[in-house]
């Protein structure tokens, strides 16, 4: 499989949102990632550096789906070729769903019937732990987090705009996958699970390495006052992770005539909103709980932007289907 971006993993990931003047969505959007399409049809992001350096490959396995490949038809045009939901949504057929969770396991492993664990997330910090015997239990396994050093299996996580963080303890081997939407994150899920790899598998921070998923980007993450004021609370860069943004709408930009009003100026009908930066916010739970800035990839994407690469929650009001994002031991 061949991943065409040649950014070094890192680069991306010194988005740093210290500046508190008013920006526009079109300012802070992310470049589209490009996936890498698998022999059976699903498109695939990975960590280039975890694919290529044969001390990880040798024995992780890991991706982040989108929606391309599958055989889902629920969130799709009659003419459009399958889609990869990989969750039992209320929209899609069960069995469809089975068939393309097997083709995530196939593109990621070579295997299809590699088990796959999954979580009934609800956006909490409870993290288990989590081995084989555990598939298929999705309905009973209320967490937000998985961790496991059992080879021969993968964990999932599964989004539609929430984080997918995934992390790999390179000397123990270990591996672990969490949820992080703004409630997970203000209870620091990610944190909590780096401390619970240490506390269970003797992790240490300097062993980790990180990837951090497609998921809503600062572009379109609008958030209410509370948001905010849980986040101020919550960490002492908490005001950092957000920027004041101006939705400009080229259609005023190029016809201005057509939207003049009796309004003073500066008091444009548009914006401005809180957007957060859910991104940066994992990346600095991953930075306290002490990996190396180095350690930590960004597949970036907005998973707002690009609904042709992924499903999005906030973009299609609630009628999306799931990505999953996996890591696993090599059996
Ligand atoms: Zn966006």
């Amino acid at each position: 499989m061949r991943n065409r971006r040649k950014t070094p993993p890192g680069i991306t990931t010194r988005v740093r949102m210290v500046r508190q003047d008013a920006a526009t969505r079109e300012g802070l959007a992310l470049p589209a990632p490009l996936p890498a399409i698998s022999e059976n049809g699903a498109g695939l992001l990975q960590i280039s550096s975890w694919r290529e350096r044969k001390t990880i490959s040798n024995w992780l396995w890991h991706g982040f789906s989108t929606r391309l490949g599958g055989a889902s038809r629920a969130y799709c045009a009659e003419d459009a070729p399958g889609e990869l939901n990989l969750g039992f949504t209320a929209a899609d057929d069960r069995e469809a769903v089975i068939r393309n969770r097997r083709l995530l396991a196939e593109a990621v492993t070579g295997d299809p019937s590699i088990p796959l664990v999954t979580l009934r997330q609800f956006h909490s910090n409870l993290v288990v732990i989590a081995g084989a015997g555990d598939a298929n239990r999705e309905r009973s396994r209320k967490a937000d987090g998985v961790i496991t050093a059992e080879p021969g299996l993968l964990i999932a996580i599964q989004t539609a705009d929430c984080i997918p963080v995934l992390v790999a303890d390179r000397k123990r081997r270990v591996v672990a996958a969490f949820h992080a939407g703004w409630r997970g994150t203000v209870k620091r899920i990610v944190e909590s699970g780096v401390g619970k790899m240490r506390l269970e598998f003797g992790s240490r921070p300097e062993d980790l390495i990180a990837a951090i998923g497609p998921g809503v980007g600062r572009c379109c993450y609008a958030i209410g006052e509370e948001v905010l004021s849980e986040f101020e609370s919550q960490f002492r860069y908490g005001r950092e992770l957000f920027r004041e943004v101006f939705d400009s709408d080229p259609v005023r930009k190029k016809y201005p005539m057509l939207f003049l009003t009796q309004r003073a100026p500066g008091h444009s009908p548009i914006g401005p909103a809180m957007h957060l930066d859910l991104i940066e916010a994992n990346r600095r739970q991953l930075l306290d709980a002490g990996l190396k800035a180095l350690a930590i990839s960004v597949t970036g994407g907005c998973t707002s932007c690009h609904t042709e690469l992924f499903f999005s929650h906030r973009a299609s009001q609630g009628h999306a289907g799931r990505m999953m994002s996996v890591i696993g031991i090599r059996g």
